[in-house]
């Protein structure tokens, strides 16, 4: 047990303990205002883009007590700590007042702490819990036994919190006045006064009405306390302010957020400016192509976007827009839409695909397109996929599957490989946020019902770009530092599997029966593109790459409200165009280079076998050397068909036959055909229709004249955009021609342009001025010619 006598003499030497301790000095080094010094983030240009504080993440500007106009001084001391002058760093009278305030109000109303104590706080970063504060008591004694008056004064000004990420009134005087602090009026010094307390609360740029009640406070108590008098005081509060506009070094807003987020503290307190590999030219160009797009989609509820760009080479991300608007606080602005997890949709099916063809299928495989038997589990329950056209397409090759998106084909594909294959080949591909186990997902994963975000999706088509191998991201320009949210970079897909499934993604002509040809999917260069909607319409998405760039584009609402019937080709479809074309506003794509291994073999294109001699419709198709197809098609045949089939077909009747080429579809399809009214089998010289590559001219009569332009139209205008390569910008010329015409040559301006073969199309680049434009050919030995059309280009 402790006696009384010895429990008095501890006491007494803990007093004097506490006494002389608090003649402690506090270290210089924590009183340097050396540690303020702002960090720039530049972009890889060098151009400006935010200035950050080191250590406080705030912009700052270390200013003598002298420069500062003696209102803020003032305004300070008579708001915030009347005694400051008289106290050795405690205010007994003011802990009372807060005390009984705090009891009478049963809040916490004031703290009563004085300007020492809040200096501290700053300094120590101390935590607001009763030991902070008892701590923050003590460094007060400290400070004022350290410190003058004036200069605990300049370390607080210096230091204080004004907002908008700035400390200290130097800085918070260039930010919201745009003047020194020496310049400060009354009204101005009493309104930064007031901002210390609350920064976000009396925030200028969001709260420009509560910053100015709390100014009216400030000068009412510097009034009642008769440092000014009347006049002064009406005058103060009739001055209008004249707020600074939001600064404008605050480029790629949400790139620089997620900079800082990544940052280590090392980085923070010993770089002074840091490169990122944002080219903020092309960053702002973006940021116009998403808003003007945006705009356009307003009446169909959509109201965010984000783009992300990045060089296939280096991983480096090149722009970031991760909102239409960072400012836009109604529609979450601040949110990083690029970060976001939402569902793909059929964004995702190239990985699909690609474990397909790494287990026997190739892009001449056929898929059925038929209507499934029973409803195949997924995620949530079961369900019956249907195609986007609400329709079935019957046999379909693995190319035409995956460029028109096709649903039931790629259900069908999952199915004996199982979503847990796919599962994993995702997370290797680096889509991270997959986190729920297969089961959850089902086979509907192929489908996009698991969530992702843009930026992990669009690695994910860097790698399908960068020969199948997984890159890490690159958000500073210094090669050794910290990659975006690393992954393991792996090979995801062989380079031969990536070249193919980038081969289908680049191929208009396949997702032509989907998406049309000449879509805004069809980029005037090589160009992989995917897009995807999810059901309501919640999200879209456009993805793809060139040899040099992997462009991803999101658009849809950070509330998750549908939209109205967009579709990828139609939503986020124009932004990835036009952003592409930026990209390559100065140079084409790097030829692309086959992979030795692959090799282009014939096909029919209805079989997708080696085709025999009757099949109507070949094409050149890519096959790993050791898949390549070694059946013959056999559904192409001769078959003998009585004469006048159709007409007077009976058993009784005599006959004579004929042969014909007809197509057989497997029993698998037979149904399906029954169900479209196709004739099996089909007799091809009856079918122009079914028949690929058929010149248009072919099924369109025209008896007046045997070749008619029939684009452009007399009198038609068209414009040059300044801002796309003029060599993107072609008309496509159109005329149909009669049965016989093998060989139509177009002239412009009476100068021969190109002499083609059917369908007789032709790109011709824009130029300046009036122009005719003329189809001429040959029929039966004669020369015939079409009436010329007459067009201009603005
Ligand atoms: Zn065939």
């Amino acid at each position: 047990m402790v006696r009384p006598k010895s429990f008095a003499l501890l006491a007494i030497l803990v007093s004097v303990l506490f006494f002389f301790s608090t003649y402690w000095p506090i270290p210089t080094a924590r009183l340097s205002p050396s540690r303020f010094e702002s960090l720039f983030l530049v972009d890889r240009h060098g151009t400006l883009l935010r200035e950050v504080l080191s250590s406080a993440e705030g912009r700052s500007r270390w200013v003598e007590l002298e420069q500062i106009s003696p209102w803020v001084l003032a305004s300070l001391i008579h708001t915030e700590d009347r005694n400051f002058y008289q106290h050795r760093g405690l205010d007994p009278f003011a802990l009372l007042r807060a005390a009984y305030q705090n009891l009478a109000n049963k809040k916490i109303i004031s703290g009563g702490s004085t300007l020492t104590q809040q200096l501290a706080r700053q300094i120590y970063a101390l935590p607001p819990q009763p030991l902070g504060k008892a701590v923050e008591m003590w460094l007060a004694l400290r400070l004022e036994h350290s410190l003058a008056k004036t200069e605990i004064l300049t370390q607080y000004l210096n230091r204080a919190p004004f907002g908008n990420q700035c400390f200290g009134i130097g800085a918070a005087s260039r930010l919201y006045f745009g003047k020194p602090a020496a310049h400060l009026t009354l009204a101005e010094s009493a309104y930064l006064a007031g901002l210390p307390q609350a920064p976000s609360a009396y925030d200028p740029f969001r709260h420009p009405a509560r910053a100015r009640a709390r100014q009216q406070r400030v000068l009412r108590a510097l009034w009642q306390s008769g440092r000014i008098d009347s006049l002064q005081f009406t005058a103060a509060l009739s001055e209008s302010l004249r707020i600074a506009r939001r600064p404008k070094n605050f480029l790629a807003p949400h790139a620089c957020d997620l900079a800082r987020e990544l940052l280590t503290k090392e980085q923070f307190s010993s770089a002074n400016t840091l490169r990122l590999t944002l080219d903020a030219g092309l960053q702002k160009n973006i940021e116009k192509v998403l808003s003007s797009n945006l705009q356009l989609l307003q009446r169909a509820n959509v109201t965010n976007g984000a783009v992300l760009v990045l060089d296939n080479r280096t991983g480096e991300i090149l722009a970031l827009v991760g909102s239409q608007d960072y400012f836009d606080e109604l529609h979450d602005g601040q949110v990083n839409g690029a970060l976001a997890a939402r569902q793909p949709g059929s964004a995702l099916k190239p990985f699909t695909y690609g474990l397909a063809l790494e287990r026997d299928h190739t892009a001449a495989s056929i898929l059925p397109d038929i209507p499934t038997n029973a409803p195949i589990f997924a995620g949530g329950g079961d369900f019956t996929p249907t195609n986007y056209d609400g329709r079935y397409h019957g046999p379909v090759r693995l190319r035409t599957a995956l460029a028109c998106s096709y649903n039931i084909p790629a259900v069908r594909l999952l199915e004996p490989m199982g979503a847990e294959l796919l599962l994993q080949r995702l997370r290797r591909a680096g889509l991270v946020s997959l986190q729920k186990n297969a089961q959850h997902y089902g086979l509907g994963l192929t489908l996009g019902n698991g969530e992702v975000s843009l930026l992990e999706l669009t690695r994910g088509y860097l790698a399908l770009a960068n020969d199948g191998r997984l890159k890490n991201l690159r958000l500073f320009a210094e090669t050794d530092s910290p990659a975006v949210f690393p992954v393991e970079e792996q090979q995801i897909f062989a380079p031969e599997i990536a070249f193919v499934l980038g081969d289908i993604l680049r191929d208009d002509a396949a997702r032509a029966p989907a998406f049309g040809e000449g879509s805004v999917l069809d980029l005037p260069f090589a160009c992989a593109v995917k897009t995807g909607t999810t059901k309501d319409f919640r999200d879209n998405w456009c993805m793809g790459f060139t040899s040099d760039f992997t462009v991803g584009v999101w658009i849809g609402n950070f509330d998750g409200s549908a939209m109205k019937k967009i579709s990828g080709v139609a939503g986020a479809g124009p932004i990835f165009r036009e952003v592409m074309l930026l990209l390559h506003r100065d140079f084409p794509p790097a030829p692309l280079t086959r992979p030795q291994n692959l090799v282009k073999v014939a096909i029919c294109t209805a079989s997708g076998a080696l085709p025999n001699p009757f099949c109507p419709n070949q094409m050149q198709e890519i096959f790993l050397r050791d898949n390549v197809p070694s059946a013959t098609c056999e559904w192409h045949r001769l078959t003998a068909i009585p004469e006048k089939f159709e007409n007077d077909f009976s058993p009784a009747s005599p006959m004579n036959f004929t042969t014909t080429i007809a197509l057989f579809y497997p029993a698998l399809y037979q149904p399906w055909a029954k169900a479209e009214g196709i004739a099996q089998p089909l007799l091809l010289s009856n079918a122009p229709a079914l028949r690929n590559n058929q010149p248009r001219a072919s099924s369109i009569q025209h008896p007046a004249s045997s070749l008619t332009i029939t684009f452009p139209d007399e009198g038609d205008i068209f414009k040059i955009d300044p801002i796309l390569r003029l060599e993107f910008q072609t008309l496509l010329l159109e005329c149909v021609a009669a049965e016989g015409i093998t060989e139509v040559t177009w002239l412009i301006d009476g100068e021969p342009l190109q002499s083609v073969a059917p369908p007789f199309r032709v790109r011709w680049q824009l130029r300046k001025g009036e122009h005719v434009v003329q189809a001429r050919g040959r029929l039966e030995a004669k020369t015939v010619e079409s009436v010329p059309r007459k067009f201009r280009v603005l």
